[in-house]
């Protein structure tokens, strides 16, 4: 079947390299979020489905283990050259549920594919060392293998990059894959899991649970689940990683996020403001790596923000697949939560400059909308500074000094991304040393690492100790191995019962 051919009225979940409506009849209603439509329904695992999707996994794992490193290669270029084709399909697929601009989707999966080639190198990846004689006669080898079965866990924000943040390097080292998407955006998982089947990838290696916490919290009591992947909120990463740990597990869990992006004076002003609006408002703002507190320096900051709001006027907001800048929420509960900082933000003595309640949109009157929202003069102890909104509300706080702005970056919870607006080497050089924060963009808004990087946060924005992809996601899926061997040509060696020294 092609990807293309599926509609499907339930969302179903993946296992043994074919869809399968689940054990029970609990069902999710799926929103097309530009006009607020159920669309579908997707299947909510119960705990049978849980066993049956680690349960194909784990059957497939001794062979997919097994499987020498060119055969798992070329399931890979087949899988990457399919995606590079029908990605199109994907963002589709992606804009009808998470609701973002097309081109958006397409970016997104643009920046997947990115991992996918990455891991299509993983011969070189898996290398590991030898010693030739480290002793006499003595040689010592470090190999790493893969763990058994992963669970991925996905939130909504991305639903075909974020997955594949992890599931190429976990597949191309071996591993075979239980993925959990959002229940908000389930259909992408079930298209990735068609491609993979079309690409040659051995049934049970890739497979796909949908559902909310029961399916999560039975892939963290699993014994035959090894490693948790997991990206959402702060709330449930801690959660995810505290269980997962605590169950013997390896666990990486990414978490939320508040990006300062800090202007200074010598800044070219209209670079920063156009960073801060498209860094502001992309995806509205539904990115972990969003810019949503914008810290300029006071002697610019009038400038500053009459330049954003110019910029802001002409974004257009309406349905991602027209002729937009930005599209809706993604649910109607989403983004009155949204809003509802708008509402209490004059109250708490900050000034909103630009009103996204106020929006005209290009599209159905039933769709998720709420335009961008700019809003001066907040204040560190307010709310819409302390929480995470995960929406488009840029916030402006004004400092007087490099070290105010840093206090803020630092003192922040959260450590997800950062980025520093400046003409000085200088201070740019101090800001990348100084900051508590786990991707740093100079003059760049968004600092997302290339695949060959990894990406990850400080503080409560990554629990454990691994990023994703590059070099940290191949040590996340693999365990060390050392192997000392000896092989004597002439027989009749003593034993002893000494320990071992080296000579
Ligand atoms: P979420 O935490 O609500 O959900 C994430 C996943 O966890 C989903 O698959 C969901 O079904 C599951 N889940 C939800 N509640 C659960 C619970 N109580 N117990 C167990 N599992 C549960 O996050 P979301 O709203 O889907 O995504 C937005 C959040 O993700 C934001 O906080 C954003 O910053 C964060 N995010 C972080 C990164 C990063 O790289 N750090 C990337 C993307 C998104």
């Amino acid at each position: 079947m092609s990807p293309s051919a599926i509609t499907l009225d339930v969302v179903p979940h993946w296992f043994d390299g074919k869809p399968n409506e689940g054990a029970g009849a609990r069902r999710a209603d799926v929103f097309d979020p530009a006009t607020g439509e159920t669309t579908r329904r997707v299947a909510l695992a119960e705990h049978a489905d849980v066993d049956a999707a680690v349960a194909s996994a784990a059957a497939a794992f001794p062979d997919w283990r097994d499987t020498s490193i060119a055969r798992r290669t070329a399931v890979l270029f087949a899988f990457r050259e399919l995606l590079h084709r029908r990605g199109h399909e994907l963002a589709e697929l992606i804009t009808a549920e998470h609701g973002k601009e097309l081109s958006d989707a397409s970016g997104e999966v643009a920046r997947g594919r990115e991992v996918v080639e990455f891991a299509c190198g993983i011969g070189h990846l898996l290398k590991g060392g030898m010693s030739e004689n480290a002793s006499t006669g003595v040689d010592v080898a470090s190999i790493r293998q893969p763990l058994g079965p992963v669970a991925i866990v996905s939130p909504f924000n991305f639903p075909a990059m974020v997955p594949m943040w992890f599931f190429p390097i976990a597949i191309a080292s071996g591993n075979t894959i239980v993925l959990k998407p959002s229940e908000k955006v389930p259909s992408a998982a079930v298209w990735l899991a068609q491609l993979w089947a079309e690409a040659g990838l051995p049934a049970g290696v890739f497979n796909v649970l949908q559902g909310d916490k029961l399916a999560v919290d039975g892939l963290l009591a699993h014994e035959d689940v090894k490693a948790v992947s997991f990206v959402g909120s702060t709330r449930v990463a801690r959660h995810v990683y505290e269980t997962g740990t605590r169950n013997g597990k390896r666990v990486q869990a990414l978490g939320g996020a508040k990006n300062h992006m800090v202007v200074l004076p010598d800044a070219d002003l209209d670079t920063a403001a156009e960073a801060a609006v498209s860094a502001g408002f992309g995806s509205a703002g539904e990115r972990c790596m969003a810019v949503s507190a914008l810290v300029v320096h006071e002697s610019v900051a009038d400038e500053v923000v009459v330049r954003i709001a110019a910029t802001m006027a002409e974004l257009r907001v309406g349905d991602g697949r027209g002729n937009c800048d930005m599209g809706p929420l993604v649910t109607a509960e989403h983004r009155d939560r949204v809003a509802s900082y708008i509402a209490g933000a004059a109250d708490a003595g900050a000034e909103v400059v630009v009103d996204g309640r106020d929006v005209e949109v290009d599209g159905a009157p039933g769709g998720f909308w709420l335009g961008p929202t700019l809003i001066d003069r907040v204040q560190p102890h307010m709310s819409l500074y302390t929480d995470e909104i995960f929406g488009p509300v840029l916030s402006v706080l004004r400092v007087r000094t490099y070290d105010e702005a840093l206090t803020l970056v630092n003192g922040s919870p959260y450590g997800n991304g950062t980025a520093i607006f400046t003409g000085d080497g200088r201070a740019a050089r101090r800001f990348q040393h100084e900051a508590e924060v786990g991707m740093v963009g100079i003059n760049v808004p968004i600092p997302v690492p290339v695949a060959y990087y990894s990406f990850g946060g400080w503080k409560n924005s990554l629990f454990g100790d691994t990023h994703a992809h590059g070099p940290e996601g191949v040590h996340f899926f693999t365990r060390g191995k050392v192997v000392t061997s000896r092989w004597p040509d002439h027989g009749g060696a003593r034993s002893s019962l000494g320990f071992p020294q080296n000579d």
